[in-house]
């Protein structure tokens, strides 16, 4: 089982709006041609995972030192990681605190895509 991280989101945040000049849009642009993948792609990094996959991590760095000529430090997000038992296939797997109740796998299924916006991650939580 591999502990993925998450990012601070400000540092994200950071580093997109460093490679943009200032601007969200053209920093995910610029990242996502960069990386060779789709902008949306590289949104979903932010707005789903807050993180920035292990191995996109150094590209990411090489794309904002050509458009900014700097590195942004990108922070793990400190908080209460542990094994959990994913709501929707039940397998165990690294969460990285109290609200992230999906395994990742799950997250990639177009179904939970769809889902996103019913917040049922957040529905079954306990009060
Ligand atoms: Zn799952």
């Amino acid at each position: 089982m591999k502990h993925i991280p998450r990012h601070k989101e400000e540092d994200i945040h950071t580093l997109i709006l460093a490679i943009g000049d200032g601007i969200w849009s053209r920093g995910t642009r610029r990242l996502a041609d960069w990386c060779g993948l789709s902008q949306k792609h590289v949104q979903f990094w932010y707005e789903h995972g807050q993180r920035i996959p292990t191995h996109w991590i150094e590209p990411a760095q090489q794309c904002c030192m050509h458009y900014a000529g700097k590195r942004v430090e990108l922070r793990r997000d400190a908080k209460v990681s542990k094994m959990r038992k994913c709501l929707r296939c039940s397998k165990q797997f690294m969460s990285e605190d109290v609200g992230h109740r999906i395994c990742d796998k799950c997250k990639e299924k177009k179904s939970y895509q769809e889902a996103v916006s019913a917040s049922d991650e957040f529905k079954v939580l306990p009060k």
